[in-house]
């Protein structure tokens, strides 16, 4: 039997649910989001155990590809009579991998171009970081592992694939009592684009986004743009964002130092390219603050450094690097940058009294990612999205025993106005093209470290919730665009009541 076909297995297991709750919309996607749960983490699983870096992701993309194709095929021959979207065969191209969902009108049996797409967007790459032995389901590459839950974001996307394209058609049927009253979620209220990025960690050359929006034309037709992150730091399985700036710029500051060398015992015939990096980051302490102001948000911290080869000898050069995380605006952004370049040089100016030999430094910055900015009211749709399905939690029988007690207890918060982080994501090349919004999945595990650490762990019973984020986007969203609320419950008027 092959991997997909044991997927199909999680889904075969009983839904013991009263009929009376799910028949609202909402219900039924928490429903089925709930009972994704064994396949994300399946494909969660075997994602982890491939990771593999930026640029370099044939494996991972062969197995997605593999599964999507699976996908659409299953849901062709399932679902043909009463299908209600249609899936495109996965495209490449250079930064990663796309398939289009058309939403297929229940009364014309055609796909609707008119209806607003969604891209949706899960990065897929691995980092250079060794797994420690004993964890479970571990890296099958050495020194590479998911250190930053991408595997998370790859496999939560797949299942909102396989649950919008075969669940949904199967369980709406089976579940929903015939007398029901609409809205059934019998057609998609928009078309989606879900796309499988590669090369995210690739803060210096062009990322994988960056590729993706520019070269690509991945955004063509596509009118707002989504994207969700696994957040170690967050308590785990609630939903934070934020109206304006949520990541950081994340540019890179490179010094050059060179010297002429010499002796150990002659300090005096020449100048310790050691010595002016010493000052130079000393010099740098607090520069942000000092030009920018304590209550812009920045970090300048030195990240690298090195030189020297020899204990009896004084190096000829010395190189030290800085991270440079803020949020200023584009054209401020390159105005600091060059500050900072500028104060550079001058703290390694000899003093008048210092020696005489020649220095030349080289301060260069090198343009990360820009700040990852959300549009606000996108970012106000997809949290009252997700805050229909907060009642949910409360109500044990749609959860099964087994996980009842933990999902009930967790409940599910929203806070769109959550505090920026100084990370960096690519996501801003979205966003800055398109409104949208970026979120965090908090998947705090006790004792478990921090992203890109070898003891990064994050909480993977969330994995459920993130194919519920997918779902509340691509059912949510829009009718709250539209204010169209026709119909009693969230996303079940405008669209598709018009159509
Ligand atoms: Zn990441």
């Amino acid at each position: 039997m092959a991997d997909h076909e044991k997927d199909e297995d999680a889904f075969a297991g009983e839904w013991d649910i009263p009929s009376h709750e799910h028949s609202s919309l909402s219900s039924l996607l928490f429903l089925l989001a709930r009972h994704s749960s064994p396949v994300a983490e399946a494909y969660r699983g075997r994602l982890h155990r491939i990771p593999e870096l930026r640029w370099e992701e044939t494996k991972t993309l062969a197995l997605i590809e593999k599964a999507l194709l699976h996908v659409r095929a299953e849901s062709t021959a399932k679902h043909n009579d009463e299908r209600y979207a249609t899936m495109t065969e996965p495209v490449r191209c250079k930064g990663g991998m796309y398939v289009d969902i058309a939403s297929v009108s229940p009364v014309t049996g055609r796909a609707d171009p008119c209806l607003p797409r969604l891209l949706l967007r899960a990065d897929v790459d691995g980092l250079p970081v060794e797994e420690p032995a004993g964890n479970p389901g571990r890296s099958t590459h050495p020194r590479k592992m998911h250190a930053c839950g991408h595997d998370m974001h790859a496999a939560m996307l797949l299942t909102f694939v396989r649950v919008v394209m075969m669940w949904l058609p199967e369980k709406v049927i089976e579940l929903l009592p015939e007398d029901a009253p609409p809205p059934f979620p019998t057609a998609l209220p928009v078309n989606l684009r879900c796309v499988f990025q590669r090369a995210e960690e690739n803060p210096v050359t062009p990322s994988g986004g960056y590729v993706l929006v520019n070269e690509d034309g991945v955004l063509e037709g596509v009118d707002e743009v989504y994207g969700l992150h696994v957040w170690a730091g967050l308590p785990a399985g609630h939903f934070y964002s934020n109206p304006s700036a949520l990541m950081a710029n994340s540019d890179r500051l490179r010094v050059r130092i060179s010297c002429c060398g010499g002796h150990a015992s002659a300090p005096h015939g020449t100048r310790n390219p050691i010595d002016v990096a010493a000052d130079v980051v000393a010099g740098l302490r607090g520069f942000d603050a000092r030009t920018l102001g304590p209550m812009e948000p920045s970090a300048l911290v030195p990240t690298i450094s090195s030189s020297g080869s020899a204990s009896n000898v004084i190096p000829e050069r010395a190189e030290l690097w800085f991270g440079v995380r803020n949020f200023l605006p584009r054209g401020r952004r390159e105005e600091w940058n060059g500050q900072l370049c500028q104060q550079v040089t001058e703290l390694a100016r000899p003093s008048p009294s210092g020696s005489p030999a020649a220095t030349s430094i080289e301060a260069t910055v090198i343009k990360g990612h820009p700040a990852t900015i959300n549009n606000a009211s996108r970012v106000a749709a997809v949290c009252a999205a997700l805050a229909e399905f907060v009642p949910h939690f409360e109500s044990a029988p749609l959860l099964g025993p087994e996980m009842a007690a933990r999902e009930k207890e967790r409940g599910l918060k929203i806070d769109g106005n959550a505090r920026p982080v100084l990370g960096g994501e690519d996501f801003s090349h979205y966003l800055n093209a398109r409104p949208g919004a970026f979120f965090f999945l908090g998947a705090h595990t006790p004792g478990g470290g921090d992203h890109h650490a070898p003891s990064f762990d994050p909480d993977a019973s969330v994995l459920w919730r993130g194919v519920m984020f997918w779902l509340a986007v691509a059912y949510g969203v829009v009718d709250d665009l539209e204010g169209a609320g026709g119909g009693g419950e969230k996303g079940g008027g405008g669209k598709r009541a018009k159509r």
